[in-house]
Parts: structure tokens; sequence; C-alpha cells
């Protein structure tokens, strides 16, 4: 849950990938090479539904409800500047004035995967927080999870994209909130709601005050996840939800750098870190020069861990999926070989039934292996980061 910064232009798959700076180590792609990564079949399994909202429909929504925002209000929340801010202020807008009615979350949820699986998102996982809803929005859990399922279900139907729901703790709300609505979530089973995630600002809400939660979830058969190791919050975080709170995998990690001995003992169980290369963090806080290679999503790789690259929060970073990916490759340094590993990664962590992976696994990488030979890439592309 964070955005990203502006600076020089990288080609002509702008439109796709935004603003970020520069990357010393930058590689130019020809047009069918964009076209490649747009191809490339994939699943996204760390992206917020509010984070997903065309402005088109922002705007409608606020017309709809009258909501309190100006036209400017909102033009700033779709623009990134050079200093990234949150998007946090904006996810917090849509919670309290714009998504009042079951059919407004049917409505964001079918636009988000008709545009991921345009970006060929075969399978999303995504989150979303219930608790600022049913608070702000004062729609009961159930009714907004109804909304939200009639949306998968259609996305499904026209546009071939499978999908599950991470209902997501709002770590700025007291503990007790996160139980009430883990305990929602039990009252309330679904076969698209797969497990819990947790996220918001990682500075006010360390994981350990939600382990009951957690444990409840899990009690209960549900898969977890969690945000840690965002906004340079240490890597304690990441070791509390891996090994206190035992989730599936996690969101961001990226200070788990910090630890090389407990990265590497992370690598080697198959952790899955789900990463995002437009992460504001560290595009406002590293220098712009060197801030692909500094960037720890290289480190982490070099470590080991197994990593998913991922959009988290699209239409207000400007990435698509297709830019998501193609910025490992063009900026941060990463070779088709990792890319391919990554998206055999990416089914691996998925919540999806085993035997829809199996049919995955036994499929992408033939399609992956034949779209890469159309782009055309030089052997070199496919050598991997870590045999620099
Ligand atoms: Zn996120």
């Amino acid at each position: 849950m964070q955005d990203q910064t502006s600076s020089s232009a990288v080609g002509p798959a702008d439109s796709q990938i935004g603003f970020v700076p520069d990357s010393p180590i930058a590689r130019p792609l020809t047009q069918a090479q964009h076209a490649f990564f747009a191809r490339l079949p994939k699943v996204e399994l760390h992206c917020h539904l509010l984070g997903t909202v065309r402005r088109a429909t922002f705007q409608a929504l606020a017309a709809k409800h009258g909501a309190p925002l100006t036209a400017g209000d909102i033009d700033g929340f779709y623009t990134r500047g050079t200093r990234p801010i949150g998007v946090l202020r904006v996810l917090r807008a849509l919670e309290a004035y714009l998504l009042l009615e079951p059919d407004d979350l049917r409505q964001i949820t079918y636009e988000y995967l008709e545009d991921a699986a345009a970006g060929s998102i075969r399978h999303a996982e995504f989150f979303w927080n219930p608790t600022a809803t049913i608070r702000d929005a004062g729609l009961p859990y159930d009714r907004a999870l109804a909304g939200i399922l009639q949306g998968m279900r259609a996305a499904q139907a026209d546009f071939g994209i499978s999908s599950l729901l991470i209902p997501a703790i709002d770590r700025e709300a007291p503990a007790a909130d996160a139980m009430t609505m883990v305990e929602a979530v039990v009252a309330h089973p679904d076969p698209r709601v797969a497990g819990i995630g947790i996220d918001y600002r990682e500075p006010d809400g360390p994981p350990e005050m939600f382990a009951d939660a957690y444990a409840l979830a899990r009690r209960h058969g549900l898969r977890t996840t969690a945000h840690a190791g965002e906004f340079g919050m240490p890597w304690t975080n990441v070791a509390t939800v891996v090994d206190q709170i035992g989730v599936d995998r996690v969101d961001h990690g990226y200070t788990i750098v910090e630890n090389p001995e407990l990265a590497r003992a992370y690598a080697a169980r198959g952790l899955l870190f789900t990463i995002v290369p437009t992460n504001s963090y560290y595009l406002r806080t590293l220098d712009a020069e060197r801030w692909a290679l500094d960037h720890p999503i290289r480190r982490m790789a070099q470590l080991g861990l197994k990593l998913h690259p991922n959009t988290d929060d699209p239409t207000l970073h400007h990435v698509s999926p297709a830019g998501a990916w193609e910025l490992m490759y063009s900026h941060l340094g990463f070779g088709l070989t990792d890319l391919r590993t990554m998206m055999l990664n990416g089914i691996d962590g998925a919540w999806a039934s085993e035997a829809q992976k199996t049919l995955w696994l036994a499929q992408w990488p033939a399609e992956f292996d034949t779209l890469a030979a159309e782009a055309g890439f030089a052997s070199g592309a496919w050598l991997s980061l870590r045999d620099f």
C-alpha cells in the first residue's frame, strides 16, 4: 500500500509504468518486448481493491454520493509528485464518501478485474478492508461482500479471470476491530474468500497487536498473509509475522535484508514475498540516481528469497501489471530467467486450488518461452540478476 514518484521518461511503455526515476542499469525495449510483458501469463497476489479505482469511476461515484471533494481534490489523488505522498488518504476518502452501497463495490471489483485481465493477469488475489466499510459506510460485512463477489463472478464470466478475496485487517483501528472482522469472515464463509491480510500504516500497528485475530482465522482454516517491513519498519516485524503469527506469505518484507541470516532461512523454506517495484517508500528515500541499484528487492533476490512482483495500487501508482513486471527487467536488472521463476513463484504461492495450479504449472512455462522467443530478446536478456 504505497505509491510512487515521477521523473524522466523511460520509453514507449510510460503509459504502463507511470513515472519512475531513470535507472543506471536501464535496458531499452522494443515494442515487441513491451508487448511481451503485457502478454505474459501471470497471477497477481498483492493488490488493494481501493487502489484500483479508475479516475472516471472515482469522479462518478463522488458525484453520485455528493462527496465533499472538489475536482481538484480528485485530480490531486491521481497525481504523483517527485517526492510522493502516500495513497492512504485516497483510500480513506473512498471508504468515507464513495463506496456506500454494495453496487459501488461490485463496480470497482468488476473494473479492477477487467483491467487486470487486459494485462494478462489470469488469477488475482486482492485485499479489501471491511472495518472502515462497516464503520464509515454503515454497510454490514455480508452485504458489502455480496457486492464484491458479484463483481468477481461477472468478471470471470466476461474476461476469464479467476479471483480470490482477502479481507484485510485495518491496523490503524483497534485490535478488537480486527477480531470483529475475522468473526464476520468466519460467520460468512465463501470459497472465494481464501484468507486474511493486514495493511494500512505499519508504524501505528505492529503485527503482534493482531496475533489473536490471526489465530482465530487460522483455527477456521483461513490462509494468512501480512504487510510487514514496509515504510522502513524493522526486520523484526517480518520475523513476527513469519515466526509468531505463522503467515503463509509476506507482503513487501523489504527490511528482511537487514538480517541476511534470517533471510536465507526464509529462502530455504520457500516463503513467498509479494514485492512492489513502485513502492513509494524507497522511491522517496533512496537517491534517485541510485534508486534501482540500491532497491532492497535486488538484495532480497541475491539472498535467495522467493519473490513475486505486483502492482499494489495500480491506478494510484500509475502502474499496470505489465508495467510492474517490465520494471523488474528494464530498471531493476532482473533477467528473463528470474521473471520465469517469479511467474512460477506466483503460481506456487497462490491460494487457488491445487488442480488449477497444476494446470498453470503445466502450461505457462511453454507460453512464457514462446512469447519470449517472439519478442526477440538477445541471449543476454536471460541472465539472472544473481549471475552478476
Ligand atoms: Zn500493499
